[in-house]
């Protein structure tokens, strides 16, 4: 769903008091906090159409990057630099790619995407749709949170 199809449902979603990220409400089953940071959580998801794809999703209900106070970006970025970095290293990405839609649900939350030589999606936009054939194997989605999570807690990061 998106407000394309649903703008009424999304519209009521803009309001922090029916937002689902601020009310925890059903997130997907299969979603993994990887990490809590100061201004965000870093979840991860094993149906995803790049191996290690990863969200930050702010902690202040927040729609446009305007939205956010000067000091909550500045810290919300610093996140983002460490989560990505994290996730280069970890991945072997040749790039991470950052994507803000907000289309589903509004409040703010950064797509991590690492880019490989052999992705399959070489020449345009990312389609995260694609959750077909599976990225990850066995325990792989398992190990891959593990080992950026550990990445993570190596870092010493600015609070
Ligand atoms: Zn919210």
């Amino acid at each position: 769903m998106s407000f394309h199809d649903e703008l009424e449902e999304w519209e009521k979603f803009l309001d922090k008091e029916n937002c689902p990220i601020c009310n925890e409400e059903s997130p997907p089953e299969d979603e993994i906090i990887v990490a809590e940071f100061d201004k965000s959580w870093l979840l991860a998801y094993p149906e995803v159409c790049l191996k290690g794809t990863c969200c930050l999703a702010l902690k202040p209900h927040a729609v446009e990057i305007y939205d956010i106070s000067d000091s909550d970006l500045m810290q919300f970025m610093r996140e983002v630099k460490i989560a990505s970095k994290a996730l280069k290293e970890v991945t072997k990405a040749i790039k991470i790619n950052y994507e803000i839609h907000g289309n589903t649900i509004p409040h703010l939350h950064m797509h991590l995407f690492p880019r490989y030589v052999d992705d399959p999606f070489p020449d345009g936009a990312i389609d995260y749709n694609k959750v077909e054939p599976a990225v990850y194997k066995d325990n792989e989605f398992e190990e891959f949170v593990e080992e950026l999570r550990k990445k993570i807690n190596e870092y010493e990061w600015p609070s």
